[in-house]
């Protein structure tokens, strides 16, 4: 390595996605320097595109942060919906919970949009952004601890050092595993099939998730007649759904999903499997896992995205601080104090799901009159108004801070 001119920044955040993006936009911000790698840019936008299967439910929560960032008005430019109505409801005809945003005051729940669109967006913004380096279509090679500095040794052959590193890799992270941090997996029995259908009879203002015996069915709503559909079911069964012509598919749709559907066309398809992961550390030293290389969630409730970008919020406030009281940084003690609050907040969250998924995946009666008297209570206004500030993230007081 002696001899070659290396570059230092503040900050080298690897991978370029949603989170991965959106933190270096916080760091800049902070008036910290940034190298972000990614090693495969999405293809760019055209309107004339058919809408891509990634899709995500924004909380209010992220759409906030994605405002401060100067975003979101791109966002809604390319191509995003909005919600003002969430239907959860078990088949046969048991509970019944209805959300509405109007009844806390509030113009809609959330907007659903493709995560390719996000992560240009933000990477719109990247580009514009001096104290921001890109580095794409390469990764690392070795990562090596110098002193109280990491240096990173690109493919490319270019090095560069950082005080501080942040995995925003996805779940596969390599940063995670070069850091030997382990991960508990957790495979799920179902899979789930996503596809963006055309829906011209479907209500547009509202996304509904339907429990009935062999899994749930989602309706997450796109712009103009589109929409996105998840049905999750056995393995098996979604490896042969997925099998089948967009034709057939269309059919099996319109007789297995509610009647609030209507007729769909299919439009493009594929299957995820399902599984759940969890890093048993999000910190060491001058390192900092965010997004989905520190967890990954069963998308039922759709917050993986939502919770990477309250992992941005909290390292971007927690570094702040740190730089306000004259404390270094990167130190391991600040980044403690990351880890500390997202972890439980996280762990809290999966294990909400894991209840949420298992507890409808029981046909045993005492359970089915429990979630039933549950899905009762949701729609009592205090309860139901408590929930939606909630999954909206407005219960939650976690402002992003960019002030000095
Ligand atoms: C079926 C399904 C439905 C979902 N629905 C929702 C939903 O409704 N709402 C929601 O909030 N979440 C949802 N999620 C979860 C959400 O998609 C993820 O949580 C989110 O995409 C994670 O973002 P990320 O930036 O952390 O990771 P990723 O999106 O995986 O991004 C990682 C980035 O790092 C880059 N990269 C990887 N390795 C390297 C490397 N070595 N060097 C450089 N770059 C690298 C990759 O190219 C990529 O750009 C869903 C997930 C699934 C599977």
């Amino acid at each position: 390595m002696a001899g070659r001119r290396k570059k230092f920044y503040d900050v080298i955040i690897c991978g370029g996605g949603m989170t991965g993006a959106a933190m270096a936009l916080c760091l800049a911000n902070l008036k910290l320097n940034v190298a972000l790698l990614e090693s495969s840019l999405p293809q760019p936008f055209s309107k004339k595109q058919r809408f891509d299967l990634r899709v995500s439910a924004l909380s209010a929560q992220t759409v906030l942060l994605l405002e401060t960032l100067d975003v979101w008005e791109e966002i809604l430019e390319m191509r995003c919906h909005a919600y003002r109505r969430l239907r959860v409801w078990e088949n046969p005809g048991y509970g019944d919970a209805i959300f509405n945003a109007e009844n806390i005051e509030q113009l809609q729940l959330g907007f659903i949009a493709e995560n390719r669109i996000v992560q240009l967006a933000l990477w719109k913004k990247i580009k514009t952004n001096e104290q921001i380096s890109t580095y794409c279509s390469t990764t690392w090679r070795q990562l090596i601890y110098c002193g109280d500095k990491i240096l990173v040794d690109l493919q490319n052959g270019e090095q560069i050092a950082g005080d501080l590193i942040i995995g925003a890799d996805g779940a596969q992270s390599s940063v995670r595993r070069e850091f030997q941090i382990p991960s508990s997996f957790y495979k799920y029995d179902q899979s789930c099939l996503v596809a963006s259908v055309r829906a011209n009879e479907a209500e547009k203002d509202i996304t509904w998730q339907r429990f009935s015996k062999t899994g749930p069915q989602a309706f997450l709503p796109l712009s103009k007649d589109y929409a996105s559909i998840v049905w999750y079911n056995q393995t098996e069964q979604i490896n042969k759904l997925v099998q089948l012509d967009e034709k057939d598919l269309a059919l099996k749709i319109m007789e297995s999903f509610p009647k609030e559907l209507g007729a769909v066309e299919v439009i493009q398809k594929g299957c995820f499997p399902l599984h759940k992961s969890h890093a048993s550390n999000y910190i060491k030293p001058r390192l900092a896992l965010i997004g989905d290389s520190a967890h990954t969630i069963n998308p039922l409730a759709g917050q993986g995205a939502n919770l990477g970008f309250q992992d941005v919020i909290c390292l971007n406030n927690v570094i702040n601080t740190a730089l306000i009281n004259g404390e270094d940084w990167s130190s391991q003690a600040v980044l403690k104090r990351y880890e500390i609050k997202r972890k439980i907040f996280n762990s809290i969250m999966m294990n909400a799901i894991d209840i949420i998924y298992h507890g409808f995946s029981n046909d045993v009666m005492p359970i089915r009159f429990i979630r039933n008297k549950i899905m009762s209570f949701a729609n009592f206004p205090i309860i139901n108004n408590s929930i939606m500030r909630y999954a909206t993230g407005l219960g939650m007081e976690l402002p992003i801070n960019f002030e000095r």
